[in-house]
Formats: structure tokens, C-alpha cells, sequence
């Protein structure tokens, strides 16, 4: 009898939370990291949120809850939400979750059997395809290429939607590239998804960067769009725009109140319901008048940040990086790099099944870190399918400049050790992972 069930290790991870024991490992043993892995900003929670979760622990608001989350907070997102994307959406019609992450698997799981097609992103957020897998439904990935700015490409699009479409992922801005969606890209998803998807295929628009966005540009999202309302779940939440990432507090809105029911029943069988008095804290960060100025000097910062990095990492030799128009994230291609350090070529040479579990940005991104004291991530981590031959790594500018300065000096130093690397691939088994 096997211990576990067949469906347990379908279940892949997220890279970002699972590099972070390799780590702390390199630490102990006195190595100082630059840890450039993480999607989180380095901001603090702003005090009017801090000062209202420490009211409601003195008011002893640490009870349990109504599982489909606070009616307060509830009524305030509905309101946020027609302020921002102009639809109009009951209380009833949203359920609050432990982050905006658990809305994911929850949504495939509640609306997808095994052997239905779920399109997503790639490179996009691993949890999209992580779960996929483990529901026996089908991945499948629309490549987000360089040469198009990592827009969604709209004629790969038109051939992968057919009968078996169940879901639909959508991540704008997006992580791992930084990518927004044009009105007009949008109007183009929409009208395929209207013209060709039965009215039961759901939208799953994740806009948790939704504020994180340069250059003045505004956030759109496809439920705006006239018939997608219906049809679409926005997930959103509060890690990213109020720096609050241990607050686990995330949303969806969905396109009936029925539905919203189900999540309601999910949640109880999962978890019964989010801390009332973080709840709280989120309410007060959509309704405080010093909210919206936060986030613009939050903002203005990232984008500061960003200049540096893209600027600093175009000057390494070996790395193309494009300007990313949201998120905090940087995915510069390291082909050349590759090149340089002949890591496609030592690649190559590996025995086969090691070949099979590494890939050459996998082999840079533990060079890096043993080596050079630096963290990034893989192309790997956003997502397997199909990204064989695509070498890239994701670098998060979430830390403040006197760390990106360092990490950055630590990359161009691994970029160009060429020693080095021959030396990590002859000697060690680090590239197992
Ligand atoms: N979606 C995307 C695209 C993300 O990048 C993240 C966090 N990295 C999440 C969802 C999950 O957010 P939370 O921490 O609120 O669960």
C-alpha cells in the first residue's frame, strides 16, 4: 500500500517560498544572501491599518466569522470596485480568503473536472499551472514571448480556445514580466472569449498589481468590458498594494452571488474564516483618505527602483532586460549569458536525468546563490510547460536600493565567472534541486 495518494506530488510549488531553506542553509554557514527571490514588498504595513488591528485586539474581535468574510469589508470592496472598473456588484457577490492565492486552486477546483483545458499565462504565477495537474484538467499555456513585450498574443489565443476551455487565466500586471494589458487588448480578449466560449467558461482575472503601475498608466480590467462581468472573477488583495503580505488578506468577486456561495461553503471546509480583526484592517485600507497617497509614494518609489535595475542589469554583459510597466519584478533573457559562461554547453553534457531536472537558467540561479551570494529565480519557476530553450530569471526590485546595488554587483560578477561556473558544474551536486 503507498503512503501517499497518486494525486499528492501532481502538486507542484512556488520556487520563491521553496528556495528560501537553500537559503537560510547558505547563511548558516556564514554566507550573507542578497535575496532578490521574494515578491514582497520591503514597505511597512501603513500605521492607519496597524492602529486599527491593534483597536480591534483591544475590543477582542478574535472570534470566529461570517466565513464568506466581513459584510464591512465586503461593502467596502463593492464600492472600490465601482470606483475603479465601473461595475456594479452586491456584497453578497464577493468572498474574502487567506491572501488572494487560495481563490486560485479554490476556482479550479470548483469549476474545472478532469480532462477540461485551462488556459494560462506562461511565464506567469507557478500556482496557475501547479494546480492544474493535481486535478487531472489539462495545462494549457499561451507563451508570453519577449519580442511582443510579453503582451498576451492574441492568434496563439484564438487556437488554443476550443470546447474543452473551462477556465481562463489572466494576470495584468503581471508576474514574472511586468506586463499590462492596452483597453484595446482586452477588448480583443473579450470579444473572442464572448464570440466563441460558452457562458459557463469563467475568467480568471488576477489584478493583485493591480495599483502597482508606472508612468501614470491606468489599470484595466476585462470585467469592465460590457458582457464580461458575467463571466469573469477578479481576484485581488491587499499583500502587494499595503506591503502587508503576512495579513493574508485576498478576495474574489464573483460573477453571481450563487457562485460566491460555493467559495463561502470551500472556505468552511477549509479554514471557517479569515481573522476578523485583520478583516478590519483591510476595510480601514480601502476607506482611509491617506490610502491612495501610500500607494503613489510606494509607487513612485518601485519606479525609481525600477529605472536602477533595468538600467544597472542592461550593462551586464549577457543581459537584455525590457522595462517592465508594473509589478516589481525585472525578467531580463540571459541567453547571451548562458552563452558566456557555456552553460548550454555544459547543459548539454549532463547525464540525462539530470538533465531532465535542471535547465540552464536553473544551473544560473544556483551558480548564483552558491557562488555569488545572490538569489533570483528560474524560468522554470513561472511555469514548466513549454519552457524549454527560454532562459531567462526573474529578479524582484522589492528591497531598497542599497540592496538592489549589491545584488546587482554580485550578478555581474557571476555573469562573467567563467572559472567559477566551471568549477560549480565540475565539482558539486548543487544543481540538483
Ligand atoms: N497572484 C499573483 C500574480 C502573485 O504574484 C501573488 C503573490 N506573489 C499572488 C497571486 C498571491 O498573493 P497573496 O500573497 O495575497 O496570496
Amino acid at each position: 500500500m503507498q503512503l501517499y495518494a497518486k494525486r499528492t506530488f501532481a502538486l507542484d510549488t512556488e520556487n520563491a517560498f521553496k528556495i528560501g531553506p537553500l537559503i537560510a542553509k547558505q547563511e548558516t554557514q556564514g554566507h550573507s544572501i542578497i535575496r532578490l527571490n521574494l515578491g514582497e514588498p520591503d514597505f511597512n504595513v501603513p500605521e492607519f491599518i496597524k492602529d486599527e488591528i491593534k483597536q480591534q485586539l483591544d475590543k477582542n474581535n478574535t472570534h470566529y466569522c461570517d466565513p464568506k468574510g466581513l459584510y464591512t469589508l465586503r461593502e467596502a470592496i463593492s464600492h472600490q470596485i465601482y470606483l475603479s472598473r465601473r461595475i456594479q456588484i452586491s456584497p453578497e457577490q464577493i468572498v474574502i480568503f487567506p491572501g488572494a492565492k487560495p481563490a486560485i486552486g479554490f476556482c479550479q477546483q470548483a469549476y474545472c473536472d478532469p480532462g477540461d483545458e485551462i488556459i494560462y499565462p506562461s511565464p506567469g504565477f507557478p500556482i496557475y499551472e501547479s494546480f492544474i495537474r493535481y486535478l487531472n484538467a489539462i495545462p494549457v499555456p499561451i507563451h508570453l514571448s519577449e519580442e511582443n513585450g510579453f503582451t498576451f498574443n492574441i492568434e496563439q489565443f484564438i487556437e488554443r480556445l476550443n470546447p474543452k476551455t473551462k477556465m481562463i487565466f489572466l494576470n495584468f500586471p503581471s508576474n514574472p514580466t511586468g506586463g499590462i494589458a492596452t483597453l484595446k487588448q482586452l477588448e480583443e480578449i473579450a470579444s473572442l472569449i464572448l464570440e466563441k466560449c460558452h457562458p459557463h467558461v469563467r475568467i480568471f482575472s488576477d489584478e493583485i498589481y493591480e495599483h502597482i503601475i508606472y508612468e501614470n498608466q491606468p489599470h484595466y480590467s476585462i470585467a469592465s468590458i460590457p458582457g464580461m462581468e458575467k463571466r469573469t472573477i477578479i481576484c485581488s488583495g491587499f499583500s502587494k498594494s499595503y506591503a502587508w503580505t503576512g495579513g493574508r488578506i485576498g478576495y474574489a468577486v464573483f460573477p453571481s452571488v450563487e457562485e460566491a456561495d460555493v467559495f463561502k461553503n470551500l472556505n468552511i471546509n477549509y479554514f471557517s474564516c479569515v481573522p476578523p480583526y485583520n478583516q478590519e484592517g483591510a476595510r480601514v485600507a480601502l476607506e482611509h483618505p491617506d490610502a491612495a497617497n501610500h500607494i503613489k509614494k510606494m509607487v513612485e518609489i518601485f519606479e525609481q527602483r525600477r529605472d536602477y535595475v533595468i538600467q544597472t542589469l542592461n550593462q551586464i554583459p549577457g543581459i537584455n532586460c525590457q522595462k517592465p510597466k508594473g509589478t516589481f519584478y525585472a525578467f531580463p533573457n540571459i541567453q547571451e549569458l548562458c552563452d558566456n559562461l557555456n552553460i548550454c554547453e555544459f547543459y548539454q553534457k549532463l547525464p540525462l536525468p539530470i538533465q531532465q531536472q535542471t535547465t540552464p537558467s536553473t544551473l544560473f540561479q544556483m551558480f548564483a546563490l552558491y557562488y555569488h551570494n545572490v538569489a533570483v529565480l528560474d524560468r522554470k519557476s513561472f511555469g514548466k510547460t513549454g519552457s524549454e530553450g527560454e532562459h531567462f530569471i526573474r529578479i524582484s526590485y522589492a528591497s531598497d536600493l542599497p540592496i538592489l546595488k549589491q545584488g546587482l554587483s554580485h550578478l555581474k560578477n557571476a555573469a562573467k565567472d567563467v572559472d567559477g561556473f566551471k568549477k560549480f558544474i565540475n565539482t558539486s551536486d548543487l544543481y540538483f534541486q
